[in-house]
């Protein structure tokens, strides 16, 4: 691995994944996802699918040994010049060993804030199209009919773990074990926040801001 890690940290619902896609796009980097490698590993059902399903549909965090697994083989396959973090790291132990695995190589961490009561609203109102994967939410952007996309007709539908009692028990993890990695990074060099409740556009003007100005890119490494 020689590429530069940018790590996007917030708490679920914060949208780290709709930012880090057009932040891939942008800077031609690789978007690693660990939430979406499980959940493509549970619709396959593969062995880690098998492993992983019941404690993603429980809201709750695969054990760290086999994060770390998960992220090194990702990892090790990325060809591009960098690599954008959602959802890694979600533990302190899980920075340790992105700390390992980079070397001496410094990381680029980015926090994205939002408050709980609106993340609770992004989360339990999201529904997406079954047939063309398009994002509704139905308290601030519903589809014309209840249920139903408007581009393609499909029914929508919602991700087990975005039911409300999952996604209190996701807050009430993030807070236990997620809050304390950004402590980790805050007492490092390339760490910054932005407030991710505004417009998607205005956060990620704000966030494409900070990856490019120095303190940030001088996290990448030299040739
Ligand atoms: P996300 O899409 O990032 O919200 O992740 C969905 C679910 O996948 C989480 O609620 C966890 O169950 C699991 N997950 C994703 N990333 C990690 C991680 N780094 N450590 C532990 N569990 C994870």
């Amino acid at each position: 691995m020689s590429c530069r890690v940018i790590v996007l940290l917030g708490p679920p619902g914060a949208g780290k994944g709709t930012q880090a896609k057009r932040l891939a796009n942008k800077l031609d980097y690789a978007h690693v996802s660990t939430g979406d490698i499980l959940r493509d590993a549970v619709r396959r059902d593969t062995e880690l699918g098998k492993k992983v399903g019941q404690i993603m549909a429980a809201g709750e965090l695969v054990p760290d040994q086999l994060m770390s697994q998960v992220v090194q083989e990702s990892l090790s396959r990325q060809q591009s010049r960098g690599v954008i973090l959602d959802g890694f790291p979600r533990t302190v132990n899980q920075a340790d060993y992105l700390d390992q695995v980079l070397g001496n190589k410094k990381i680029c961490a980015v926090n994205i804030e939002v408050e709980e009561e609106q993340l609770v609203k992004r989360l339990t109102g999201r529904r997406s199209c079954s047939g063309c994967g398009r994002i509704y939410n139905v308290f601030f952007s519903p589809p014309g009919r209840e249920g139903i996309c408007d581009q393609c007709g499909s029914p929508l539908i919602q991700r087990p773990d975005d039911r409300d009692e999952v996604v209190r028990e996701r807050l009430r993890v993030y807070r236990n074990q997620t809050e304390p990695v950004i402590r980790y990074y805050q007492q490092q060099e390339a760490y910054s926040s932005l407030d991710g409740s505004r417009e998607i556009d205005s956060v990620f003007g704000d966030l494409y801001r900070i990856v490019t100005n120095q303190a940030c890119d001088q996290a990448s490494p030299h040739p």
